[in-house]
């Protein structure tokens, strides 16, 4: 993680499974369904201390999405039937309540559930469904009625991705990585024992969802470990003495310090009962705002380093042939700044292999024609920024 490398399913996974034996993987959950019954402070201090040793994400959609909604409305047999495979870390969960128009207005969703006998017919579409190229089951909204205000026919579904009818499409981001998917259900039979709580009663299980996720949403702790990486790189690239550059990072050190303040106070409300479920949203574009001013700043502070990009370059392991030698990065940037734009404009050419979705190989390309001098032996950097501070 401090070395921006990528992580495999397999690399996720084994760290839910070590959480899980642990007894940790369902941090927040109470004693009685298996957790170790923190309180609301402990499961922050948790979270901040995994964040600033860098240990890898939880996958959140099992643990802390849909195992609280199990266990406040499923039945006994479905938290004897879910809930192990959640704690363990076996089981991959994926979240489908987003559709195609339906995303900010959630409530206008269509995908649809059509009760027959002992078991529904679904139909629809959902997107944006993150890692569901790997999901295992996904915990659905959808329309089981168009009686009333729409929010009133939705309901919470569980259905296993390995049903007939049930497609997995990647979307292809900007870095080539399929990281959200859209998953299709063409007449998928749901066994309506997997019927979350009531039929048409899935919004209120929704929000009671979204309420638990709302602390951990915000990622304050993972933004004061990327703040200290923000200072490093501007350190280690020079534009630390820049005072305007520093006054930026303070701004924002202040933005941080604030948001956690707040998920304090959030956690100290809900410690004495009382319900702070306005804020969530406050939280969520707090959080992500101050996600996008710490990238921007990175990217200003590694100035020419964060042009080119490197698929490669953020495998584990990946010396690549343009590395620069890992005890001079003043020089590397030094040369960079010098580097012949032409070089630098063949190279983004090469790179714009991206857009045609395919990822860009580094072995295609050359470095600028300044940096050839440098020598790689024991090269640790790379031409692109991971695992250079
Ligand atoms: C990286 C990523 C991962 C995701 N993973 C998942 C997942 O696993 N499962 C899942 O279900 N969903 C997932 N989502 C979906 C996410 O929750 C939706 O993107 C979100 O609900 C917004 O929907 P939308 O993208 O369709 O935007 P839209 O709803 O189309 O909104 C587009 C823009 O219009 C604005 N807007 C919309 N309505 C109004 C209005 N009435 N007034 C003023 N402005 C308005 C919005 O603020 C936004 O700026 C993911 C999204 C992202 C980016």
């Amino acid at each position: 993680m401090r070395h921006s490398l990528r992580l495999s399913r397999e690399d996720l996974q084994r760290w839910a499974r070590i959480l899980g034996q642990q007894g940790w993987l369902g941090w927040g959950w109470p004693r009685e369904f298996g957790g170790p019954g923190w309180n609301a402070v402990q499961k922050h201090l948790f979270e901040e201390e995994c964040a600033l040793a860098a240990a890898p994400r939880v996958v959140p959609f099992g643990p802390v999405m849909v195992a609280p909604v199990i266990m406040a409305f499923g039945s006994p047999e479905q938290q004897r039937r879910f809930l192990p495979g959640i704690a363990s870390g076996e089981v991959w969960w994926s979240q489908g309540y987003s559709e195609p128009g339906s995303g900010s207005d959630l409530a206008s969703l269509k995908c649809r559930a059509e009760r027959q006998g002992d078991k529904y017919i679904v139909n629809g579409q959902k997107t944006w469904t993150t890692l569901g190229q790997h999901g295992e089951w996904i915990f659905c909204l959808v329309r089981t009625s168009n009686e009333g205000k729409p929010q009133m026919g939705i309901s919470f579904l569980l259905i296993d991705m390995k049903s007939p009818g049930v497609t997995v499409r990647p979307i292809v981001l900007m870095d080539g990585e399929p990281e959200v998917n859209e998953v299709w259900f063409d007449n998928v039979e749901v066994p309506a024992e997997n019927l979350v709580g009531e039929e048409n009663k899935g919004w209120t299980y929704a929000k009671h969802l979204l309420a638990h996720e709302r602390t951990n949403i915000a990622d304050v702790n993972r933004s004061k470990r990327e703040l200290e990486r923000l200072k490093r790189i501007a350190k280690t690239e020079g534009v630390w003495d820049d005072q305007r550059f520093r006054d930026q990072i303070a701004l924002l050190e202040v933005d941080v310090v604030a948001l956690e303040m707040l998920v304090l106070r959030v956690l100290s409300a809900e410690k004495s009962g009382k319900q702070s479920l306005d804020i969530a949203g406050l939280l969520k574009i707090r959080g992500s705002e101050i996600q996008q001013r710490y990238t921007e700043l990175m990217m200003l502070a590694a100035g020419p380093l964060t042009r080119p990009f490197i698929w490669e370059a953020m495998e584990a392991g990946w010396q690549g042939r343009h590395g620069l030698a890992g005890g001079q990065p003043a020089a590397g940037r030094h040369l960079l700044q010098h580097a012949q734009d032409d070089d630098l404009a063949a190279d983004r050419t090469k790179c714009s292999a991206i857009s045609s979705r395919k990822p860009c190989s580094g072995a295609d390309m050359k470095p600028p024609t300044s940096l050839r001098s440098v020598p790689p032996k024991g090269a640790v950097s790379t031409f692109g920024t991971a695992g250079r501070y």
